[in-house]
């Protein structure tokens, strides 16, 4: 599929831009319905975070220049979320200058 997003006008970093290789893209999600791909640019140093939505009658795409790796992005995918518990337990420990009882 990489290939054919090539082909679809994001071949080139929106900030420098100097041309993505192919081996610049990396897919983080990919599903029947949408696929998030990290490229980052050998130029600037830039990660373009591309959003495609699948749909059978077109394709949209868009694309934000992170500073996010796609490691770092592949971890916040893969971690549980935040919950309720968790802030109400910030809440206490920051309302009580109490840092050491967060975790
Ligand atoms: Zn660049």
């Amino acid at each position: 599929m990489i290939d054919n997003y090539l082909s679809f006008r994001l071949t080139s970093c929106s900030s420098c831009k100097k041309a993505f290789g192919k081996n610049s893209h990396k897919i983080l999600v990919r599903t029947p319905d949408y696929e998030v791909i990290f490229a980052k640019c050998s130029g600037c140093n830039r990660t373009t975070k591309l959003n495609f939505a699948l749909n059978p009658s077109e394709t949209v795409c868009f694309a934000t220049l992170t500073d996010l790796s796609f490691e770092d992005a592949n971890n916040f995918l893969n971690n549980e979320a935040i919950s309720i518990d968790d802030v109400i337990q910030v809440h206490k420990a920051l309302k009580f200058d109490n840092f050491s009882r967060i975790g």
